[in-house]
C-alpha cells in the first residue's frame, strides 16, 4: 500500500490546479484517461484546433483572472468580446433573448414586454419552469427560456430546482430592461462572459501550463479509481491501493458515490452532450458571431465558431446536442441531421466538410433538483468530517465553470 498526504482524483483543470498549489508537498494524482485535461482538452486535426466544445476563459473575480494571466504568461491568446445570437422564428437576433425582445415581431415583442411588466420576483416558485414564468413572464419563458433549456438539459424544466442555473441565467426585470434600452443596449457586465480569453492553440494550453509546474511522476495516467473507503482512508485503483491523509475528488459525484458506496445514487440525474467538431473547406458566412443558441426544431441547441474566436481562415464549428443519460446516441444520424440543419439556418452554403470528430460529454449538465441538493449537502459535509473534499463542476454536482475550479482549489488550499 502506498501512503500519500494529498491524494487527488482526476487530472482535469480542478485536480491539476489544486496539485500545483500543493506542489511542495506530498501529493499524487490518479487519472483514468491516458491524457490529463478532463474536459479542458484540445484536439489538433487537419490544421483545425478543437476543444471538447469551445472552452473559453471568463472570470468573475480579479483573483482568478490574475492567476490565469500569470499562468498563461507567454502563451498566444485572443481577448474576445462575445457576440452571441439566438436563431428564433427563422431569423437571427442578439442574445440574451430576454434583453433583445425588441428584435421580435411587434406582436411578440408586446406580448413579452407586457408579461415582463406584470412579472414578479419568483421567490415562491417551486421549480425552474415556474421560476422563469414568474420572473420573466410567460412570453420570454415560453418562447426561449423553457424550450432552449429543455433541449440542452434533455428533461422537463419543472423537474429542475428554481435556481439550478445560478449566475448563468442573465437576470432581468422590467426596470433593468428599460435601463438597458436607455443606455443604448449596452450589455457590459450583464452576462458572466461578455469578454473572455482564448489561447489560439486551444484550452489545452492551460493544462500544459499547469502540467509544467508539476512532477510528471506524480500524475498516474491510465489508472482508474474503483473503490473508496473513507473510514480506512483508502483508495483502490485498478493498479494499486493508496492510503491518504486528505482525499480531494474532482471526479463526478455519481462516480465517487458509486466507488464509495458500491452502488449508484439513483436520485442523481444528468444529461449527456454530443459534441460534433466540424471543419469546412471555406470561410464562414458570418465572420463575427461567437456562438448561436437554437430553441427551435434544429437538432442542436448551440453552435459555436472556433474560427471567429481564434481568427482562423476556414469555418470550424462545435455543435452541441443534448440527450438524456439513458438515451442511445446515433452519431451518424446526428451528424447528417446537423449538416442539414446548418444549411437550413444559413451557417453553411456550398461548404464541404474537411474533417469532423464526435465527443460525448457524460455527465454534461447535472440536473439540480430540490431532492438531490439536500442529499448532496449532507453527503459533502459528512465527507468533510472524514477529510474528503470535492472540487469542480462534476464533483460538487453544480453548474459552474473553469474559473470556479481555480477558486475552489485556492479556497481548499487555504483550508487543508
Ligand atoms: C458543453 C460544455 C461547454 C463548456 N464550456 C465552458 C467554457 O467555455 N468555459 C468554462 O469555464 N467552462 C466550460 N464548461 C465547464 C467546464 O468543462 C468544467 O467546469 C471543467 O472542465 C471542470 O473541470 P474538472 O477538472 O472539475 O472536471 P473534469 O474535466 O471532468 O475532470 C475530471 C477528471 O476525472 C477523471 N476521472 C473520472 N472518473 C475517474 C476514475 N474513476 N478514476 C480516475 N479518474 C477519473 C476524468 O477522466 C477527468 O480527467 C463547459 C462544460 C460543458 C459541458
Amino acid at each position: 500500500m502506498k501512503k500519500v498526504k494529498y491524494l487527488i482524483l482526476g487530472a482535469g483543470i480542478s485536480g491539476l490546479t489544486f496539485a500545483t498549489l500543493k506542489r511542495q508537498e506530498d501529493y499524487l494524482i490518479i487519472e483514468k484517461s491516458n491524457k490529463a485535461g478532463g474536459l479542458c482538452k484540445s484536439f489538433y486535426e487537419n490544421g483545425y484546433v478543437w476543444d471538447v466544445a469551445g472552452h473559453f476563459f471568463h472570470f468573475h473575480s480579479e483573483e482568478t483572472k490574475k492567476y490565469y494571466i500569470e499562468l498563461m504568461n507567454g502563451v498566444e491568446q485572443k481577448n474576445v468580446k462575445k457576440c452571441a445570437k439566438v436563431y428564433y422564428s427563422e431569423k437571427m437576433m442578439d442574445a440574451p433573448f430576454q434583453f433583445n425582445i425588441h428584435q421580435l415581431k411587434t406582436k411578440e415583442f408586446i406580448e413579452c414586454l407586457t408579461d415582463l411588466y406584470f412579472a414578479h420576483s419568483g421567490d415562491s416558485a417551486e421549480n425552474f419552469e415556474d421560476y422563469v414564468k414568474c420572473k420573466y413572464g410567460n412570453g420570454i419563458a415560453n418562447k426561449f427560456l423553457i424550450p432552449y433549456n429543455e433541449k440542452l438539459y434533455a428533461c422537463k424544466m419543472n423537474e429542475l430546482e428554481k435556481n439550478s442555473m445560478g449566475a448563468f441565467l442573465p437576470k432581468l426585470d422590467f426596470c433593468s430592461l428599460m435601463n438597458y434600452y436607455r443606455m443604448d443596449n449596452n450589455l457590459n457586465g450583464k452576462t458572466y462572459n461578455d469578454f473572455f480569453m482564448y489561447p489560439v492553440n486551444g484550452c489545452m494550453e492551460v493544462i500544459n501550463s499547469l502540467m509544467k509546474k508539476l512532477d510528471k511522476e506524480k500524475i498516474k495516467l491510465s489508472e482508474k479509481v474503483i473503490e473508496i473507503d473513507v473510514d480506512k482512508k483508502e483508495v483502490v485503483t485498478d493498479r494499486e491501493i493508496y492510503n491518504y491523509e486528505y482525499l480531494i475528488s474532482s471526479v463526478s459525484l455519481s462516480t465517487f458515490i458509486e466507488c464509495e458506496k458500491g452502488k449508484k445514487e439513483n436520485i442523481l440525474n444528468w444529461n449527456k452532450v454530443l459534441v460534433l467538431n466540424i471543419g469546412f473547406d471555406r470561410p464562414s458566412i458570418d465572420k463575427n458571431v461567437s456562438w448561436i443558441y437554437f430553441p427551435g426544431s434544429e437538432i442542436f441547441y448551440r453552435v459555436g465558431f472556433y474560427n471567429n474566436i481564434a481568427e482562423t481562415q476556414k469555418l470550424s464549428v462545435y455543435v452541441e446536442i443534448g440527450y438524456s443519460k439513458e438515451e442511445e446516441i446515433d452519431i451518424e444520424y446526428a451528424f447528417k441531421q446537423t449538416i442539414n440543419d446548418l444549411k437550413k439556418v444559413g451557417i453553411i452554403g456550398d461548404h464541404n466538410v474537411d474533417s469532423w470528430q464526435p465527443y460525448i460529454i457524460d455527465p454534461g449538465y447535472v440536473h439540480i433538483t430540490t431532492e438531490c441538493t439536500s442529499m448532496i449537502n449532507n453527503y459533502m459535509s459528512k465527507m468533510k468530517e472524514k477529510n474528503v473534499y470535492m472540487i469542480g463542476r462534476y464533483a460538487r454536482w453544480e453548474y459552474s465553470a473553469m474559473d470556479d475550479s481555480f477558486e475552489q482549489a485556492f479556497k481548499l488550499n487555504k483550508e487543508i
